[in-house]
């Protein structure tokens, strides 16, 4: 121990004690000089590089990052992967994934998606009329489209031209009332549709997202409707139409066996179906593909106890089971992995606006004729043992209020409490070392450690780019992303710069269960501190809301160069202050002639100048058209 702190700190310390090579998944990596870094195609780049960059082209924290690599490695994998099971278990049928666009609806991730997607015959899955709308206009003929959700006329309409287009677009019915209307349909159009059904699992998953299986699931059709609508089917003349059988049994599935539970359901489900006559060659098993977010590799919500290869053989190998048990011809396999596709290409970065500390502000020593609770108070702090400790902890509570109880009743001064808080925090402080060095935390001093921490103001906010922290809990990994061959010698909790309570980050990523604080750095003058939350490309974009109207972050994709450079490929500009208020029917336009007539009025008045006013009015517009977030002035 003692070794060990006379060594200076190294990085792979720090990877150790964040964890990035644990939830990084070969794309993010430290390098000996204490960066985090992006790796993909053998080479390595700096985040705070990239941070440099950005800072040159004026786009100011926060900032979404995108490392499209990354999405395009993650498509290959995913495909490679399902291609190696199926090769080693001998099955006849390839995989064709398709990517769910509400995970990430962005233009850049789903043109990307499709763009790349392409040698993998990667398809979209689509939810609604505006995303299959999406589909049609961003994938070419010949590639597969499942439309899942509630169909009216028109959607179904879209889909039908589709096949006519040449598009392998599958209607998944999702209710029996569906039917008529894609008979109907297709006969006006003169298109043979290309049906889906959607089984309801009777498998329940662990995880957030339990509820999408099971017997009270909204989806999907229970076994007496999937029968009514094969016999509807077959009085139709329609029964070749159903090609494809679905199944999702929800999303961050943390335990294997349970996918290996449900792949043994669907696959039931599968052969009575073919037995029913329809003509199958499709079987979709939805998402679920996890992300290893804490990095532990266990059957926590946050977690996954397998890897892509176990889950891809998994499937394979237990859907195969089954079929050649019952001599029933193998289907191609289709997954609609959001989630682990498009996690890993993002970083949210963003810069350490102030901190606040819980700490003594001046040593106090001891004054003549001061109050007696303060010479109690700190013999107390110095006289801490490991015996004493839970004793003293009591103690130095009990004459903390006492004074706080004479300042309310005028007997104690402002600065005798000011003092006694001092001596308090110290003791507190004094406390925790103790703590640190015991076997067991007693049980009434497990929140000390928390209520000690600093807090690290970050500029961001919560609720705009990380809703899923606010709403479900969601645990992201979260470091800095250099200084990391320092000790951070801090433990904090992070603020956002919304004005809510709500919108601070006290769960992070540990070595092995989850943390209330984070390790970071003293802030250095005159040098920006910069954090990144990663994996965040997964439902964090659109679900975001305009918390005290802070708009969408700047948004920078770049695509890392073989020889270890790097370029800026795509940037969007986030929300400015107009745009923001334009959302909630603002008229920016009056919005300025109202501070106008302000203005002229104070002139009017003598309070100020007609040159102040048009000085005032310029700063006004340019507050406009500048970013919702903090700015530093350069
Ligand atoms: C949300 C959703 C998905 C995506 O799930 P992931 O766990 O993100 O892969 C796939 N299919 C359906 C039907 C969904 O509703």
């Amino acid at each position: 121990m003692d070794q060990q702190k006379l060594q200076p700190w190294q990085a792979k310390q720090s990877a150790d004690l964040y964890g990035i090579e644990r939830w990084g998944n070969d794309y993010f990596g430290l390098s000996n000089d204490g960066h985090v870094t992006a790796k993909t195609l053998n080479t390595e780049v700096a985040l705070l590089d990239i941070v440099k960059g950005m800072v040159e082209r004026d786009l100011q924290m926060p900032v979404l990052l995108r490392v499209e690599n990354i999405l395009d490695a993650q498509i290959k994998r995913l495909s490679e992967a399902f291609s190696d099971a199926i090769n080693n278990a001998s099955y006849t049928q390839p995989y064709h994934g398709v990517y769910p666009i509400k995970v990430n609806q962005q233009a850049q991730v789903v043109e990307e998606i499709a763009d790349f997607g392409k040698r993998y015959h990667h398809g979209f899955e689509v939810g609604s009329k505006a995303e299959m709308i999406i589909a049609l206009s961003t994938l070419e003929p010949g590639r597969l489209i499942v439309c899942n959700g509630y169909k009216d006329e028109e959607f179904i309409d879209l889909g039908l031209q589709a096949l006519k287009l040449g598009f392998d677009c599958f209607f998944v019915i999702e209710t029996p009332s569906e039917l008529p209307i894609i008979i109907e349909r297709s006969r006006a159009i003169n298109v043979r549709p290309m049906i889906g059904i959607r089984i309801k699992m009777i498998s329940q998953v662990s995880g957030h997202w339990n509820s999408t299986s099971g017997d009270r699931s909204i989806f999907g059709l229970t076994a007496t409707q999937l029968i009514d609508v094969v016999d509807g089917l077959r009085q139709e003349g329609m029964l070749d139409c159903l090609k494809l059988m679905h199944c999702h049994l929800g999303s961050q599935i943390p335990n294997l066996e349970d996918i290996r539970n449900g792949v043994i359901e669907a696959s039931r489900y599968y052969v009575d179906l073919v037995r029913e006559g329809a003509a199958l060659t499709h079987i979709d098993f939805g998402g679920g593909l996890a992300v290893d977010y804490s990095g532990i590799q266990s059957e926590d919500n946050h977690s996954r106890n397998y890897s892509l290869e176990d889950y891809c053989k998994t499937m394979v190998e237990t859907l195969k089971a089954t079929l050649d048990n019952e001599a029933i011809a193998h289907p191609i396999i289709v997954t609609e992995s959001g989630r682990a596709v498009v996690a890993y290409a993002s970083v949210l970065l963003f810069n350490i606006l102030d901190t606040t500390t819980f700490e003594s502000t001046v040593e106090s020593l001891a004054e003549p004729g001061e109050n007696p609770l303060l010479a109690k108070l700190r013999d107390v702090s110095n006289q801490l043992t490991k015996e004493n400790i839970e004793q003293s902890y009591e103690l130095v509570h009990q004459y903390r209020n006492q004074i706080r109880n004479g300042f309310k009743e005028g007997q104690v001064d402002l600065r005798c409490r000011a003092t006694a808080e001092n001596i308090f925090l110290d003791a507190l402080h004094n406390i925790a070392d103790v703590l640190d060095v015991m076997d067991e935390i007693p049980s009434t001093m497990e929140g000390l450690k928390l209520s000690l921490a600093d807090i690290y103001y970050g500029n961001f906010s919560l609720f705009q780019s990380l809703p899923d922290i606010w709403a479900i809990d969601q645990l992201f990994p979260i470091m800095p992303i250099h200084r990391l061959d320092e000790e951070p010698s801090r433990q904090a909790i992070l603020a956002d710069i919304t004005c809510d309570c709500d919108g601070k980050i006290d769960n992070f990523v540990g070595q092995t269960e989850p943390q209330k604080t984070l390790p970071l750095h003293p802030l250095k003058v005159g040098e920006e501190y910069y954090l990144g939350v990663f994996l965040v490309g997964a439902y964090q974009e659109t679900l975001g809301d305009l918390h005290n109207l802070f708009g969408d972050t700047n948004v920078v994709s770049v695509r890392l160069n073989r020889d270890g450079s790097f370029d800026f490929v795509k940037e969007m500009i986030g929300d400015t202050i107009a745009d923001v208020l334009s959302y909630v029917e603002y008229e920016p336009k009056q919005v300025e002639l109202n501070y106008r007539n302000i203005a002229e009025r104070a002139v009017q008045l003598g309070r100020i100048t007609v040159a102040e006013r048009q000085e005032m009015i310029k700063a006004f517009r340019a507050s406009l058209q500048g970013y919702t977030y903090y700015e530093r002035e350069h």
